[in-house]
């Protein structure tokens, strides 16, 4: 590809373009580089949510595009594991099921660890070169001597050390001849930069304290702002994509590239870019607060389907391509904006509505007894998976007799007019079946219902009533031949748009306290008694399910409502 013209057989632009994009073709045009070459940093400290998803989606997204169109073009998965405190082997797992699971595949896999070495060689230059120094300020003076915003930062009385010293105390550093804290290395900047993140920032602080990935062989382990720029340059990254929260890091990225670049002969002077991270309302995305639910057990796990957790919307039913798609519609923007979740449930759907073949369950089932059909009796009625516009063939036998399941919120005693289902007198269709009238209600003691006695129409079968409307139709399951499920109603985490503010654990009040419903005793059709776990279907008239990953079995059925069919939260939140 070298000294070729990379853009003489590309499309100008590729589809979706947005400034991330823009950026790339420039820099194709001009030749500053030849491919792309991106990464997806995450530290594994926790597991990948929604926003990763989007980072996932344009990271990964980049490298396939240039690959069609260059021939060549790279993403690779880097664990940014600089701290070894929070961080663990099991994240590092669960991170990479999820961007596999999201449907994509890194060309290598790395670790900033794998640079400590380097990462170390490198700092001895820089104090070598009179950039770097050790200094012995305790955390309480280094923040007094930062300065703030307004005014200028003071130098440290250990600034000028020499090099010989500094080399001298680094090493000792390194060889753990210090506790926690007592010194840091730092970069020789300006005390007086008006961007705080340029104050002689800290590139390194002793931590005794064991890590996942190199075990005990270090005790000092670099600072991000350190280590990002250099594991980038190590892995020849071009352009190096990160969220808007890091805008004034870029400086210092670049200070630390430009500074050992020369000496480390990097292959590539890669670039930070910043884009927008996704925020969406009714949730909350950030890990520590994520941890805070699952530590403090608000929710069952990482997986827990009410989380925007990757781990968490697989076991929910959502798919990678609904993810996916999400992703592309919201976009890759410059300025913060929250979306509405509404967006990412229309996505859900508009991918299910193709792939979830339809079929009958009752979540809360009302007896029905059909008396004028003949008893023993059964017949099976061919029900179509697939409504008309989908263009999808398909069907499967459902067994009707004489005593079925309605579902309790489709009789009324007491019926409105415009409540076209099932009330004392009144006539409704059966699913794929028959019209029936209900002649009789039985009550308990109580007074509540819980049977219906009917008669049928034997010439409704696939064919209008004679001389009247039947305005409703209601789902239905067989008594005899239904299974019975545990179904969990799943709902948004936050009754809030936003969490309240205030002291972090505030937003644990704003938990939905029906985010989960869980109905034992529902009563899904037979064909569902073969589903596996993974499964999704649309229960007719209720949403969209998916057999649970975990608990489902035959025998012991479990569904997970994915999202419901319409924006019921809306309606509901306006009464
Ligand atoms: P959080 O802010 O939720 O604690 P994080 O930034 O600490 O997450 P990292 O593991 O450092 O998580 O993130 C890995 C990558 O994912 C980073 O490049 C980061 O910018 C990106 N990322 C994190 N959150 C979002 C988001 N909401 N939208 C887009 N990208 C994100
Ligand atoms: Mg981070």
């Amino acid at each position: 590809m070298k000294g070729q013209n990379v853009n003489s057989s590309a499309p100008a632009t590729p589809k979706g373009s947005d400034f991330i994009r823009d950026i790339i073709n420039d820099d194709l045009e001009a030749q500053r580089h030849s491919q792309v070459i991106t990464r997806f940093p995450p530290e594994p400290n926790g597991f990948l949510h929604i926003g990763h998803a989007k980072s996932i989606c344009l990271n990964f997204g980049l490298a396939v595009e240039y690959k069609e169109r260059l021939g060549k073009s790279r993403c690779h998965l880097r664990f940014d594991d600089t701290d070894p405190a929070k961080e663990d082997t099991l994240f590092e797992e669960g991170i990479q099921e999820d961007v596999r699971w999201l449907g994509f595949e890194w060309d290598g896999l790395y670790h900033a660890s794998d640079y400590f070495e380097k990462m170390y060689e490198y700092a001895e230059h820089l104090i070598t070169a009179g950039k770097a120094y050790v200094c012995s300020l305790s955390d309480a003076e280094t923040k007094e001597y930062r300065g703030t915003v307004t005014t200028p930062g003071k130098n440290s009385p250990y600034r000028d050390r020499s090099v010989e010293e500094n080399l001298d105390l680094f090493r000792k550093m390194r060889e753990g001849q210090f506790k926690d804290g007592e010194h840091v290395l730092r970069a020789k900047i300006d005390m007086a930069a008006a961007n705080m993140k340029m104050r002689d920032p800290m590139l390194y602080r002793i931590r005794h304290t064991a890590h996942h990935m190199t075990g005990d062989k270090w005790c000092i382990y670099p600072m991000y702002d350190y280590a990002h720029p250099i594991s980038d340059a190590i892995e020849g990254i071009t352009h190096s994509i990160c969220t808007l929260e890091f805008e004034n890091n870029r400086e210092l990225y670049d200070w630390v590239v430009d500074n050992l670049i020369d000496y480390a002969k990097f292959p590539s002077r890669p670039k930070q870019y910043e884009f927008a991270r996704l925020n969406l309302n009714y949730t909350v995305m950030s890990k520590r607060r994520l941890l805070e639910l699952v530590e403090g057990k608000h929710v069952s796990g990482w997986d827990d389907p009410r989380l925007p957790t990757i781990a968490g919307m697989r076991r929910r039913g959502i798919t990678a391509e609904a993810i996916r798609n999400f992703c592309s519609m919201v976009g890759v923007a410059k300025a913060n904006s929250t979306v509405d979740m509404a967006q990412l449930e229309f996505s859900i759907r508009d991918d299910l509505n193709q792939k979830a073949p339809r079929v009958m369950a009752v979540l809360k089932p009302l007896k029905v007894v059909i008396e004028n059909y003949p008893e023993g009796k059964v017949e099976e009625l061919d029900a179509s998976y697939w409504p008309h516009d989908v263009p999808k063939e398909g069907s499967r036998p459902v067994p009707f007799s004489r005593e079925i399941f309605i579902e309790q919120d489709d009789f009324m005693l007491e019926p409105p007019k415009d409540f076209y289902r099932l009330g004392p007198g009144k006539e409704v269709r059966l699913r794929y079946a028959y019209c029936i009238t209900c002649t009789d209600v039985i009550k308990d003691e109580a007074g509540n219902v819980v049977e219906l006695r009917c008669t049928y129409d034997p010439e409704t079968l696939g064919a209008n009533p004679v001389g009247r409307k039947v305005k409703g139709t209601i789902h239905w399951v067989d008594a005899a031949q239904s299974q019975e499920a545990e179904v969990r109603l799943y709902d948004r985490l936050l009754s809030l748009e936003a969490p309240p503010v205030g002291k972090d654990s505030e937003f644990l009040k704003a938990i939905n306290p029906e985010a989960l419903v869980t109905i034992k005793g529902a009563r899904v059709e037979r064909s569902l008694g073969e589903s596996k776990p993974g499964e999704r279907f649309q229960f007719e008239r209720q949403g969209y399910f998916v057999a649970d990953i975990k608990d489902s079995k035959p025998g012991n059925l479990v569904f997970n409502r994915i999202v419901t069919l319409k924006d019921s939260w809306a309606r509901s939140q306006k009464k």
